[in-house]
């Protein structure tokens, strides 16, 4: 926004007029975010001038102010809403929003609704939390409230209108919306007698995936949320307005929305902006995660929506620091990834005066050149010919308590290897293949194995138009709800049939075994290029034998485990067996052997070599981009009218696997070619990071050019 047009809305507008832009509503304008999270402390030493420059610094549009919930910043009418302990008579919370409503940014008030203070609780013990034994859940020295209760249904409301009605805020953000997880049964007589309302039954005794009325208790719970996502909503514009939305975060793990029981197809059928509340890198999953998280939200969203994602501007990690300043390259990497994913900014400080000023270096040139770029940044369609089946119900019925090992690592063994194929992919929700199917050449299933018979069938329209599959696992084994078939649903078209007690097992999953694969050497052209001087891969998995069919092809067969040590015993008692690892029928790759998750833990190359193996047999020549050059580079082709945009991050560094970096280290040159649609001519390119000049030479429809060097990322646009 420029000099004047500030002056304008500070000096003529009310102090709570929105900002103006007339038609767009501000959840599709505000691009760039900023979160101060107000500690107790801060009322005595909130420097609100000072923020108010370094929100001009960082180019946001919209800020996210502590308001009410655990604690509140403002003098609220309900005696029990607990006051800052250092608020005084201040109204922080409404200064706050004043200056940024003048500043002509956006507000959402921040409210965190989960438990409440011990007078609280002596006031009203109906609306809190109680095990099996009736003793309440607490959280140190707070109470845990129940989502059954008139805490969510009368009391939130009320503060949420009384909020609205203070400061006129754009809308309500809630930190910790979705109350109790799911790793506690709530036994409270509001639960217990909307349970039993519900389905007629008690509330499940013990946690027990097998038991049909747990399985009632989760999905009952799943429903319970977005009953409170709506009535929040309703409430909101009644109080505010048609725009006034009011935002519960989400997590951007699948597995911790399912603790959370936090329906992401839901509730994005039912959001216009996703708050996403994740902050910053795992060592497993890396910075790529972030871009990932953005499509697959995206997928779910649509791509002409927001995400705005919280980004930590602290130390976190496996020791979280919140006053010290997290090194500035991870900071900039995570977010940098976001915006490739899809993702926009939204910097992060917890308390509002800090000794450790390095932090507040890192957002402003990310965010300026954010504003720069965002053109190209926002409303644009992914371009990517190979999607990855994913779904919460495969999380929860599935997954059950082991969906890091049964679900999450063999997602992430085949994201890490597309990634370091430089081949785009996108995440496709089990619910959305028949939506998205043309879009695709070829769709991976890593372990999907709760897959309705509707699912299914989409699955084999897939297949019937044209599509290819890969399959790992045992996808389709079971139904929705996790209960196992006789055989795979999808048996037929893999080739291969479900025999074995152990197939899919926990301890298979989990476990490192001593074992190999052995390769048919007349494959090796195709699914087995580049492995000209082995007969053997190291595997590590289990197998058990199972049935094919004719006309199936064997690729790959198991090699048993045998001893490693001592060293004089590591020799293979039985070298050949006919146990398939890999089995090939028609467009079908169905694999047996666990290579996606044993990637996604063990990072051998050769694992990795094998599913890119598999994926270009697959797409064939299907696959619109084509990168060569040194280094692990994540790549993102989008397309916008008359243009290409590629979004290239740089992986490669000293912490790829470990954060955090401390230095980012170039790669270059990268040799690059993309399949031009037919209104990008491929005349012109421009490189919206380094600003260097290229030519692009245009050969049999594919755009041809070199990037000298990419130090983070760089931004290509083709026109
Ligand atoms: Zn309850």
């Amino acid at each position: 926004m420029s000099e004047t047009r500030r002056d304008f809305l500070s000096n003529t507008v009310a102090a709570f007029a929105l900002p103006s832009a007339p038609g767009i509503p501000w959840y599709r304008r505000s691009y760039r975010w900023g979160q101060t999270n107000i500690t107790e402390k801060d009322p005595e030493r909130y420097d609100i001038p000072w923020w108010r420059e370094y929100w001009k610094r960082t180019q946001v549009q919209g800020v996210i102010i502590n308001a009410g919930g655990i604690i509140a910043y403002y003098p609220s009418k309900f005696p029990l809403h607990h006051r800052a302990e250092f608020l005084g008579g201040r109204d922080l919370y409404g200064e706050l929003a004043q200056a940024a409503h003048q500043d002509g940014l956006v507000v959402l008030a921040r409210m965190d609704s989960n438990r409440a203070a011990e007078d609280f609780y002596r006031a009203h013990p109906g609306w809190f939390a109680r095990d099996a034994s009736g003793s309440p859940f607490r959280a140190a020295d707070r109470y845990v409230t129940c989502v059954s209760s008139p805490y969510y249904d009368e009391y939130l409301p009320g503060i949420l209108r009384e909020i609205i009605e203070r400061t006129r805020p754009e809308g309500i953000t809630d930190n910790s919306w979705s109350g109790l997880g799911r790793d506690s049964i709530c036994y409270c007589d509001n639960c217990a007698k909307k349970f039993s309302d519900k389905t007629g039954q008690p509330l499940p005794r013990r946690h027990n995936w097998d038991d049909p009325v747990y399985r009632q208790w989760i999905q009952w719970n799943y429903a319970r949320r977005l009953e409170i996502w709506d009535l929040n909503n309703r409430t909101t514009k009644a109080a505010g307005g048609p725009d006034c939305l009011w935002i519960g975060m989400n997590s951007g793990s699948i597995a911790n929305q399912c603790r959370s029981f936090r329906d992401y197809k839901e509730i994005c059928q039912r959001a216009e902006i996703i708050m996403l509340d994740h902050q910053s890198r795992s060592d497993p999953s890396g910075f790529q995660h972030n871009g990932d998280t953005g499509k697959l939200i995206h997928g779910l969203l649509g791509w002409d929506k927001l995400i705005p994602e919280s980004m930590a501007m602290y130390q976190a990690g496996r020791n979280a620091f919140r006053l010290a300043s997290k090194p500035e390259p991870e900071a900039r990497m995570w977010m940098i990834e976001g915006f490739a994913g899809g993702i926009q900014p939204w910097w992060h400080h917890v308390g509002a005066y800090h000794e450790d000023r390095r932090m507040f270096r890192t957002a402003e040139p990310v965010c300026r050149w954010h504003k720069a770029n965002e053109a190209y940044l926002i409303n644009r369609r992914p371009l990517a010919t190979v999607g990855v089946v994913w779904s919460q119900q495969n999380t929860d019925f599935y997954g059950r308590d082991d969906a890091a090992e049964l679900v999450e690592l063999p997602y992430r063994g085949w994201m890490q290897a597309l990634i370091r194929a430089r081949i785009p992919y996108l995440p496709v929700h089990a619910g959305h293949i028949d939506r998205d199917a043309p879009n695709f050449a070829a769709l991976i299933l890593p372990n999907v194995a709760a897959l309705s018979d509707a699912q299914c069938a989409a699955l084999r329209r897939f297949l019937q138009r044209g599509g290819a599959l890969l399959a790992t696992g045992v996808t389709s084994l079971y139904n929705e709800w996790g209960e196992r078939r006789p055989d795979f649903a999808l048996a037929d078209l893999f080739g291969a049939h479900a025999k074995g007690s152990n197939l899919g097992s926990v301890k298979w999953a989990a476990g490192s075994f001593h074992t190999y694969l052995r390769l048919a050497p007349e494959l090796r052209a195709s699914v087995l290029r580049g492995f000209d001087d082995t007969d053997i891969l190291p595997f590590g998995g289990m197998l058990e034998a199972l049935p094919t069919d004719s006309g199936a092809v064997v690729p790959l067969t198991f090699i048993p485990p045998f001893p490693v040590y001592p060293p004089e015993t590591a020799w293979m008692r039985e070298p050949k067996t006919n146990i398939p690892g890999l089995v090939l029928k028609g467009r079908v790759a169905y694999m047996p052997a666990d290579i996606d998750r044993r990637f996604g833990r063990d990072n051998l190359p050769d694992h990795g070599n094998l599913l890119a193996n598999l994926v270009r047999w697959a797409a064939g020549d299907n696959i619109p981009l084509k990168l060569e050059g040194r280094g692990l580079i994540d790549c993102h082709l989008y397309r916008q009218p008359g243009r290409l945009i590629l979004h290239l991050v740089n992986l490669t560094s000293a912490g790829t696997w470990r954060a955090p970096i401390d230095e980012l280290i170039p790669v270059g040159p990268l040799r690059v070619k993309i399949k031009l649609p037919e209104d990008v001519p491929g005349q012109r390119l421009q490189l919206l990071v380094s600003g260097a000049k290229t030519p692009c030479a245009v050969e049999q429809g594919w755009a041809a050019f070199e990037l000298k060097s990419v130090l983070d990322h760089e931004l290509v646009v083709v026109t």
